[in-house]
């Protein structure tokens, strides 16, 4: 697996990555930077990516690529398979 595109130019990331992602033993994907499971999402890659628009109580829109329990993005670029919610991190 080859590493094109750093969302972060912290370069402590680069020994995050590995090339097979590791799961816990209820075999889901963890996070290699928190060592969890719970906030990482699958990147699902299309040419129409999802977006999710949530309306705030207050009126605020913001727009989401979390749809379903997956990360949605468009297809130009695939360096990463899951999306850890908590850092912000895709790997
Ligand atoms: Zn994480």
């Amino acid at each position: 697996m080859s590493i094109r595109e750093f969302d972060s130019n912290n370069p402590e990331l680069t020994f995050y990555i590995p090339g097979q992602p590791r799961r816990n033993a209820f075999g889901k994907v963890i996070c290699p930077k928190c060592k969890k499971a719970d906030k990482v999402y699958e990147i699902e890659y299309g040419d129409n990516p999802i977006t999710v628009r949530n309306i705030s109580l207050s009126g605020d829109t913001t727009y989401s690529p979390l749809y379903k329990g997956k990360y949605y993005q468009e297809c130009l670029v695939r360096p990463a398979k899951y999306y850890c919610d908590r850092d912000k991190v895709k790997f």
